[in-house]
């Protein structure tokens, strides 16, 4: 598979990656040897883009797929990592480095961004963590420093702070999960965002291209919008051989125009991480599927609901995902 590098980071990825999240215990949750294999798989297909997170819990899985590569910083055919943390201190961030670093066995990681920044004053709020990621990169710990984020505010502000290398942002046709300040926002308006961002030189990979699984139907479309924008690349969670071989051949040129998933064994579920318990989902549902459990978020009844798919997209929060 073709190479691509990641704006003006000196980072070569392919032009899809393997988001790590889907295998973990927040979704998928499978045995380390399954999950391992899976990740395993995506590298031997060509795949060297692998995102993850301090919270995806997901480390092992990655540890055990790599075993045997030469990791080292030189060698062109390591994968390139990139992890994540959700904290705003300069401590909590460096502990999450070196746990990241530890888990992998790993002497330098690719790229490190706060996690999930929103909207004001979310950014200043990371200040010591951001400080934090800036320091290891310039230790040579960290290759590049980046934010991941639902936010098309924060996407905007980014490409005006010069320190940002890398960009993560949540884009998809139907604007499922798109932010804007307190609110919902406009595929249109994230796309004019992340160009404004590709224009200034970061590198940009988009994230929820499928809008949790929710758009896999309509799956060429799907990719071809997030690729028109100009994205160095997509990263799409996967948890089958079957899904891998399918994105490298939509990445290669050789997928079937006709080609279609099968999506019938898909159900809904929601994410009780994301979840802030604001009923739209509940009142939307015309099946009456959904309920609040008792920690007081949306719960899916699987006896009644129908995958229609109606519920995921007032859902401000993308917690509503499909696998
Ligand atoms: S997919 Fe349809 S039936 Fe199922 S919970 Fe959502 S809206 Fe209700
Ligand atoms: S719409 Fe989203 S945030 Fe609101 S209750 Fe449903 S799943 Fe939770």
């Amino acid at each position: 598979m073709r190479s691509i590098t990641l704006g003006q980071s000196n980072i070569s990825v392919t032009p899809v990656g393997l988001g790590v999240l889907t295998i973990g215990g927040t979704q998928l949750d499978l045995p380390l040897e399954e999950g391992a294999r899976i990740v395993r798989y995506a590298y031997d297909r060509g795949i060297r883009f692998f995102d993850t997170a301090q919270y995806y819990e997901t480390y092992l899985y990655m540890r055990e797929a790599f075993r045997g590569l030469d990791m080292s910083k030189g060698n062109p055919d390591r994968p390139v990592i990139a992890s994540k943390c959700l904290d705003e201190s300069y401590e909590a961030m460096e502990k999450a480095i070196g746990e990241c670093l530890e888990a992998l066995d790993l002497d330098y990681v690719d790229i490190f961004k706060l996690h999930e920044v929103r909207h004001d004053p979310d950014w200043e709020n990371r200040a010591g963590a951001w400080q934090c990621l800036l320091d290891y990169k310039a230790k040579g710990i960290i290759g590049a420093v980046g934010v991941s984020t639902h936010h098309i505010d924060v996407v905007r502000r980014l490409a005006d702070v010069p320190e940002c290398d890398i960009i993560f942002p949540l884009i998809n046709y139907a604007g499922l999960g798109i932010r804007e300040g307190a609110g919902p926002g406009r595929a249109e308006d994230m796309a004019d965002a992340i160009r404004l961002c590709l224009a200034r030189g970061k590198g940009v990979y988009a994230m929820k291209a499928f809008g949790g699984g929710n758009l896999s139907g309509n799956y060429r479309k799907a990719l071809d919008y997030v690729r028109e924008i100009g994205v160095h690349s997509i990263m799409v969670g996967m948890g089958s051989t079957e899904e891998i071989d399918r994105l490298c051949e939509y990445a290669e040129g050789t997928l079937p125009a006709e080609y279609v998933p099968d999506i019938s064994k898909k159900r809904i579920h929601i994410d009780q991480g994301d979840c802030e318990g604001c009923g739209a989902c509940i009142d939307r549902c015309p099946n009456k599927a959904i309920f609040r459990n008792d920690q007081g978020l949306a719960d899916v009844d699987h006896q009644i609901c129908l995958t229609c798919g109606y519920c995921a997209p007032v859902c401000p929060v993308r917690a509503i995902i499909m696998w």
